[in-house]
């Protein structure tokens, strides 16, 4: 089996209007920083190159796009991909980061379908702020129930020694916080579309697609 169909199904601008009931499936979701490169991995992984709408102008607009795998068929399983733009924009005013802050908090801490957490992390820049918050809620909000993958976006722009240095500091903050060794973190470009393979083998050990 595999990524069969992709399909754009709703986009949700609080977690009141996520999918519920009937329309509910597992869940996927991509979190990160503004510009990590959310948009273009989605696209990336299910081979589409517009799927998702990239831009290189970071984005103020916060809300849940919901994507649609396998959406009816009956030999694949399906479930929803989810790109949760906006997360730690530098620019975007401190109400409107804790507003959405504390919306990424109850939807990592409450949504019961939500199984798999790629958390996107600039290989240019290396951990942020941002970054080492996200971290700590995963730990404290989501408590293990969903699969935690750190993935190191726009690796084809980085050389080996600064990937070594970012992936290490990575490694530091996920040991302080208490997380298990074994978490992955998996270099990754969308341009070269290396790790590709990894992260749709993660998706496989969940989803059985
Ligand atoms: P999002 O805001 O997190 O959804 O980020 P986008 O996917 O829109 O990407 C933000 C910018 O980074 C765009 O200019 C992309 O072309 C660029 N970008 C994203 N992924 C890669 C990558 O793997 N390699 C390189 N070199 N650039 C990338």
């Amino acid at each position: 089996a595999a990524i069969k169909e992709v399909e754009f199904e709703t986009r949700a601008v609080s977690m009141k209007t996520l999918p519920s009931g009937k329309a509910a499936l597992p869940e996927v979701v991509f979190v990160g920083r503004s510009n990590v490169g959310k948009s273009s991995l989605v696209n990336m992984l299910v081979n589409r190159k517009t799927l998702a709408p990239t831009s290189a102008v970071p984005g103020f607009t916060q809300h849940f796009n919901y994507y649609a795998v396998n959406k009816g068929r009956r030999k694949s399983p399906s479930f929803f991909l989810v790109d949760v733009p906006g997360l730690g924009y530098a620019r975007a005013d401190d109400g409107r980061m804790d507003s959405w802050k504390s919306t990424l908090q109850r939807y990592l801490g409450v949504r019961e379908n939500l199984r798999v957490v790629f958390h996107l992390i600039d290989g240019r820049t290396g951990l942020q702020k941002a970054d080492e918050q996200l971290i700590s809620l995963m730990m404290n909000e989501n408590e293990g129930r969903s699969s935690y993958v750190v993935v190191v976006t726009k690796c084809d722009k980085v050389n080996d020694k600064k990937l070594k240095g970012v992936t290490e500091k990575v490694r530091q903050t996920l040991d302080k916080n208490g997380f298990p060794k074994t978490t992955p973190v998996i270099p990754t470009s969308a341009k070269s579309r290396q790790g590709r393979v990894e992260l749709l083998g993660y998706l496989r050990l969940v989803f059985d697609v």
